[in-house]
């Protein structure tokens, strides 16, 4: 099965486990605030990637102590499960965070867990393993963080215009909060900041292919219809030097539009621009294409 590029995005993000214990609790945190469900009552992360689904309970370990109660067969593909269901585990979770393992109060991003900019970043990628996808850039540009909480949505709008200066865009999506990114440069600037380099040059890659075929197109489009104009001009012109031929007329113009004839005839493919240089003396364009307009005038007067 080909992977996609958010698969492959996520896989980028998965090869090293963060080494100091503050950003491997932000990446905790980002994940456990944009996964399929976090409260007092179990956590519950559903992911499809294989190296985000080998990388939790190592993450896990590391920042929270704790292992999962539900884990999947590390060999198994498609949808894969993590909980914890453990009060006693959920208790030491919520207080690692700084909430009130009893309360009731809605959860939102604790900042004092991400003041170093590490931290951050940490934080933005768990978000985005647990919560987010990037669409292939040769179909479109898009890149979202979805969280299930209202204010960690609001917190976290805050947080990617303070460390990437920009804000994204919000919807809601089926009781989801969705955060995304439209524009190529934000979505590979995006990649960037969270480690997935790889990725983020893949969205500039695509965005300079498209322009580069884009300027293509048009400069063929532009040839094309400059073509038909220049050939259908000269076929007129032509038609006009038959006329004034069939009637004996040729011969009596003056010097100026009988030069424009013989030039014509004999080069009947070419520019306005190269007949004025055919010229003796050479002319300029506009002159050109007077001498040519009046042959085409004369035709349709004897013509009628
Ligand atoms: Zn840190």
């Amino acid at each position: 099965m080909a992977s996609s590029f958010s698969a492959n995005a996520k896989a980028e993000l998965c090869r090293n486990i963060p080494q100091r214990q503050c950003c491997a609790m932000a990446e905790c945190f980002g994940i456990l605030l944009f996964c399929n469900s976090f409260g007092a009552d179990g956590i519950r992360i559903i992911t499809e990637s294989r190296e985000f689904a080998q990388r939790l309970p190592r993450l896990f370990r590391k920042a929270l102590g704790v292992a999962f109660d539900v884990q999947p067969d590390p060999e198994s593909a498609g949808k894969q499960v993590f909980q914890i269901t453990d009060p006693e585990k959920l208790h030491r979770i919520m207080d690692a965070y700084g909430f009130d393992p009893a309360g009731t109060l809605s959860l939102h991003i604790n900042l004092a867990m991400i003041e170093d900019d590490c931290c951050k970043i940490s934080f933005l990628r768990g978000a985005f393993l647990a919560g987010g996808s990037v669409t292939d850039p040769g179909k479109g540009y898009h890149l979202e963080l979805t969280t299930v909480h209202q204010s960690v949505s609001r917190e976290a709008y805050a947080l990617m215009q303070e460390v990437l200066s920009f804000y994204p865009k919000t919807a809601v999506r089926g009781g989801g909060q969705v955060l995304y990114l439209k524009q190529s440069d934000q979505i590979s600037d995006c990649l960037a900041y969270i480690g997935a380099s790889v990725a983020s040059m893949g969205i500039i890659e695509a965005r300079l292919e498209k322009e580069l075929n884009n300027k293509v197109n048009r400069r063929c489009n532009c040839d094309e219809a400059n073509t038909s104009k220049v050939v259908e001009a000269a076929q007129e012109q032509l038609g006009a030097i038959r006329v004034l031929r069939e009637r004996g007329l040729v011969e009596q113009l003056p010097a100026k539009l009988l030069q424009a004839v013989s030039a014509r005839e004999s080069h009947p493919e070419a520019s306005l621009t190269e007949l004025a240089a055919l010229m003796e003396p050479p002319i300029t364009k506009p002159a050109m294409n007077h001498r040519l307009k009046k042959l085409v005038q004369l035709a349709q007067e004897v013509g009628k």
